[in-house]
């Protein structure tokens, strides 16, 4: 009896003692995410208390979903690609459900993946009728031996994986039609989240293993030519991750952000030169791009877990959370 007693005392103790270690290792590796869902002009004249707090929901629901999973012990390519498709299904956001109509009143969507411990990236671009593009990406990067499918191509690819699709009925939007009637009438192409709009969404996150992630996906800019393609989709200029340096994800006018290999620069100033993440993405962002009339901003995560969450817009819908307690869920600057 007393021999029964003891072996399921030390039964439990050994459970408690593994959970307690499980515990320990969770609170001693770093594990930080952060999200965006565009930059541009967002006017707090434009802004009523319950769009913003619809906003701030969509937010904190990505980011939380993205961090619980590293919490569990998850890796942060599952959680980026988790915190983006959420953002894609929430119909505020110029992404998968949100995206915005091109010239030919289409929705063409752009999207990335890239696991910063292997330096994989996947990516599609132009595609339509796809319910949520980051997971297409990652089917992209796991099981298609390229980095980028575009169009028919990667709708193609998209039905042989079993990715979910959705008719047009349900990307189409009141609001966003109107936006691209009248882009349309004036013969303009235009951020979306310009003009009291939303915007592209994006998350960047480092597991408790030490693997930083980054992923971006874009419905494009409003009444954008038939064909075109974004910073979003390509790795280096809209989405970058490389455990040496930082995970980076870009929001803004995607031909100038392209044109300046935004998210690489950063991961390089950070590599060659020495710089901490804070230091080259204020370079980047409020000086280089600026220069060339890059408006926009960014979300970065470099491999101790620093947040960085920089623009030179008037805001930028952005949320961050990290294993030291800290949260945030921001629209305006400070
Ligand atoms: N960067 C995106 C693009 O040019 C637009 C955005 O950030 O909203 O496609």
């Amino acid at each position: 009896m007393n021999k029964q007693l003891n072996k399921q005392g030390f039964a439990r103790y050994k459970l408690n003692f593994t959970n307690y270690l499980r515990k320990a290792s969770i609170q001693m590796n770093k594990i930080s995410i952060a999200v965006h869902g565009g930059a541009g002009t967002i006017l707090r004249s434009s802004m009523t208390d319950a769009l913003q707090k619809e906003y701030e929901n969509g937010l904190s629901e990505a980011i939380n979903k993205g961090y619980e999973l590293m919490a569990a012990g998850g890796s942060s390519l599952d959680a980026v690609a988790v915190a983006v498709a959420s953002l894609e299904d929430f119909p505020l956001f110029n992404a998968g459900k949100g995206a915005v109509f091109n010239n030919e009143g289409k929705h063409e969507m752009d999207a990335a993946i890239m696991f910063g411990k292997t330096l994989e990236a996947g990516a599609v671009c132009g595609v339509s009728n796809i319910k949520n593009p980051v997971l297409l990406a990652k089917e992209v990067m796991l099981h298609s031996g390229h980095v980028l499918l575009s169009g028919a191509g990667a709708e193609k690819f998209a039905k042989l994986r079993g990715i979910a699709f959705e008719d047009d009925a349900y990307f189409y939007n009141e609001q966003r039609y109107r936006q691209w009637q009248e882009a349309l009438a004036s013969d303009v192409v235009q951020l979306d989240h310009t003009d009291k709009k939303f915007g592209t969404v994006g998350a960047v996150a480092l597991d408790m293993h030490g693997n930083l992630a980054a992923a971006t996906s874009t419905g494009g800019l409003t009444n954008k030519k038939f064909g075109r393609v974004g910073d979003s989709p390509l790795p280096g200029a809209g989405t970058y991750a490389n455990n040496e340096t930082c995970a980076i994800s870009c929001t803004g006018v995607g031909e100038l952000f392209i044109r300046s290999v935004v998210a690489y620069d950063i991961s390089c100033l950070m590599e060659y030169k020495g710089l901490s993440l804070h230091e080259a993405c204020d370079i980047v962002v409020q000086h280089k791009l600026v220069k060339i009339g890059g408006e926009g901003g960014l979300i970065a995560i470099d491999k101790n877990g620093n947040i960085e969450m920089p623009f030179n817009s008037e805001g930028m819908y952005r949320a961050c959370r990290n294993s030291n307690g800290r949260m945030e869920v921001k629209i305006y600057r400070e």
